[in-house]
Parts: structure tokens; sequence; C-alpha cells
């Protein structure tokens, strides 16, 4: 079975999200437990509550999505010890949503740092953070302005400095990696991008895809996500796509546009009907 999901807003509270999830029969599920952009935290329901409706609702897994307004890439010492900080806290958060991982994006190179003191800055905060509870999967990115972690190579990298953990894995998004310029037409297309992924990241690092259409041409570097099917992706990628995550058992998280699961329904019925 493929588990079909979506970045909900918890803006009408937790449980409201997991119901609205529910009734449009989305079996696992993306949040962000806090502003991505900064402000004060929102309080969290008590320990076990999280489950309990997840459960109900038979929904999993849980992502929840790292905060932005952090840089983990930062090799200024101070700004460094922040990202630490926030998502050390966002760790624990989690810990207290029932949620299965934190999704990071790797973050950017500060204006005179080389491109490999980026990565091993980003490598230091992971292994911060694996000095909390939970686990950690790390998102390829579209490659805006220093953005580092777009190309597969280079994520690739990254992981090997943070040396084997089982607590740390990769989420894949469509959208970025057309972004960056893999292009995802066709079902060749997706076989060539998979064999990129089995050689750099790894497919068993894989726990889940961001199934995003992009707004912009393949190779533009920027991050736009459009609904599925209305711009470079193309249906026979999106059925070697699906036929993957059948094989891998990958969740995979609409980050289309539109903040409610209802929004997402066009999408919903593109991926259910293709199944
Ligand atoms: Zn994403």
């Amino acid at each position: 079975m493929i588990r079909i999901g979506a970045q909900v807003s918890v803006s009408g509270g937790f449980q409201q999200t997991i119901e609205e999830a529910h009734d449009m029969e989305l079996r696992c599920l993306q949040i962000f437990s806090r502003s991505p952009v900064g402000g004060q935290s929102r309080g969290l329901p008590q320990p076990n509550q999280m489950a309990q409706w997840l459960a109900g609702a038979h929904i999993r897994p849980l992502f929840v999505h790292a905060p932005y307004f952090v840089n983990p890439a930062a090799t200024d010492r101070a700004m460094h010890d922040r990202a630490c900080q926030v998502l050390g806290e966002e760790m624990l958060r989690v810990k207290q949503l029932a949620g299965d991982f934190l999704v990071i994006h790797p973050g950017h190179r500060q204006a005179g740092a080389e491109e490999n003191q980026a990565r091993q800055a980003f490598a230091q905060t992971i292994v911060y953070l694996l000095s909390k509870p939970g686990r950690i999967l790390i998102e390829n990115t579209a490659g805006q302005g220093k953005e580092i972690g777009s190309d597969f190579e280079d994520l690739g990298i990254i992981f090997n400095i943070i040396g084997r953990s089982s607590r740390v894995g990769a989420m894949v998004d469509t959208a970025h990696a057309m972004a960056v310029g893999y292009p995802l037409k066709t079902t060749d297309d997706w076989h060539r991008l998979t064999d990129v992924l089995e050689s750099t990241v790894g497919l068993a690092r894989i726990r889940g895809i961001h199934l995003n259409d992009t707004v912009f041409p393949v190779g533009s570097r920027r991050d736009r996500h459009a609904a599925l099917l209305t711009g470079d992706l193309g249906p026979g990628a999106l059925k070697g796509i699906l036929a993957s995550a059948q094989q891998h058992q990958w969740p995979l998280i609409l980050e289309t546009p539109g903040k409610s699961a209802r929004e997402r329904a066009n999408d919903i019925a593109i991926l259910s009907d293709l199944i």
C-alpha cells in the first residue's frame, strides 16, 4: 500500500489537523510544529495525546518540518549555536508530538565561507542533534542563492561527513530536484534520478518523498511548488515515482499549493486514480 499524505497547517490546532487529514483519507502527514519563519512557538498537546489522535486516524508516519529561520550550515559561531539550540528544542517538540522524523533543509553557505566549510558546519549541527532523542531526515534543496545540499552528490558528501547512523535519513523533494536540473517528464527520467540517488545518497537512506510539481522550469534553481501535472512533472515520471514508493514503502507527502488537505483534493485524486 502506498501511503499518501500532505503538509497540513496546524493553525486550527493539532487535533483538527489530524481530523481533517483523516477526512481526506490521508495515511501520513507533515506539519510545522511552530511558525517556520519565527515568533513564539505554539503550545503542544500533552504527551501521548498526539499518539492517540494519530492512531485513531490511522496516520503514520508523522513528519515534522523544521523551521527555516535558523541556518544549520552557519559557520559564524553565534549563528551556529543558535541553530543547534532551536533545532535541538525542535527535536524535543517532535518527541512530545509523537512525530517520527524531523525534516531539515541543510541551510546556506555564509558569505566568505567555502562550500566544504558550510557542509562541515551542517554536519556538526546534525551530530549535535543526535545527542537528543529522535530521527532526522535531510532534504535536498532547490539550490536558491547559497543553499547547500541541492544536488545529490553534495548531499552524499554531507551524509559521508556525518557518518552512518540509523537515525539520519533522506527526504527527496521532486520539485527541488527539478529546480536543480533533473528532468522528471518520463518514467526513464525517474529511473535516471533513482540511479543518481542510489550512487549518492543511497536508496536505503530515503524515508519519504515530497511529491510536488514545479512552477519554474527544470534547472531554474527557484523553489515554487505547483499542483501535480501543472508544471514540468510528467505523468510518466509520476507513475515511476508511485512504483518506487510501492516497492520501497516510501510515504508520499504533497506540499503542493494550499494550506489544507481539502485544497489538495485534486492532487490526491490524481494519485488515487494512478494507483
Ligand atoms: Zn519539500
